[in-house]
């Protein structure tokens, strides 16, 4: 069975370690040309596709790149425009960031944007309210609610695999990242910190577990992850850790492990529900 595999397209100071702060104003020079030819050349490599989570304003930065992702067959879905905690705006603020996001991006790809992610997955318990806005903005699915929980996102009992939100005003798909379970505990391991820190034998056998329960693995990775030479952000010592651990040998473990596992976009997996007009 194929995986799904997303990359959270923003640059190397886009981060939401502070609660309630915006992420960091640009500075110096992005990291997100060097690196998105790299992930890129790596898909076509393996014959794998991909969703792009692009944050609006790198969007408006990056024209080109955006169409030659799209080009290549790639899903292009929305990130926000600011980079924002879904939870420290407002519900007009949100409405108008997703809107924002949604048609920069398409008036760049000329394609549909149907799917969502929020800056640092903050649709939490506190900000399910997102979910109706999101639908209503014309968003197909979201993949923000991380069904773990730590000091910055998540909701600990949140299904585990794809499901859907019955709202007043239709369905909403839900594509959450994935975890293992283990002890009663969700355990994650595809994408971001979990995926950096984890060794590959343990990220290989965790997809696999999750393959067995008949749902694809959705992995996640930012640009940043993959980028030795990246300038550095001033954090206390354990956002620090958060951030970089694990960056060097991240490249190496992700071409070894899109070698061994299919992966394909969230539009592709689920086509045939957008196609139905089921979502
Ligand atoms: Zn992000």
């Amino acid at each position: 069975m194929a995986n799904i595999f997303s990359v959270d397209l923003e640059d190397w100071y886009h981060a939401n370690y502070n609660r309630g702060s915006e992420s960091g104003v640009a500075r110096g020079e992005s990291i997100i040309p060097r690196n998105v030819m790299k992930i890129l050349d790596l898909l076509d490599e393996n014959g794998s596709k991909c969703t792009f989570f692009v944050l609006g304003q790198v969007a408006e930065k990056f024209k080109d790149i955006l169409r030659d992702i799209a080009a290549r067959g790639h899903e292009i879905a929305s990130h926000g425009f600011d980079h924002k905690l879904v939870y420290s705006q407002t519900e007009k603020e949100f409405r108008e960031d997703v809107r924002r996001a949604k048609g920069t991006l398409e008036e760049i790809t000329r394609k549909e944007i149907k799917g969502y992610r929020a800056p640092s997955w903050s649709i939490t318990a506190r900000s399910l309210w997102a979910l109706p806005i999101l639908l209503e903005e014309g968003y197909r699915y979201d993949s923000s609610i991380f069904p773990t929980q730590n000091f910055m996102y998540g909701i600990k009992n949140a299904p585990r695999f794809a499901h859907v939100h019955n709202l007043a005003a239709g369905n909403l798909l839900e594509v959450p990242p994935s975890t293992v379970r283990f002890c009663g505990t969700n355990i994650p391991f595809s994408g971001g910190f979990y995926f950096r820190v984890c060794p590959e034998f343990m990220i290989k056998t965790f997809s696999r577990i999750v393959s067995r329960s008949g749902y694809p693995t959705v992995f996640y990775i930012h640009p940043r992850e993959i980028d030795t030479r990246q300038p550095r952000l001033e954090l206390t010592f354990k956002n620090k850790f958060i951030h970089y651990a694990g960056i060097k040998n991240c490249l190496k473990k992700l071409t070894s492990i899109m070698s061994a596992f299919p992966m394909t976009s969230i539009e592709i997996f689920y086509g045939k529900f957008f196609r139905e007009g089921v979502l």
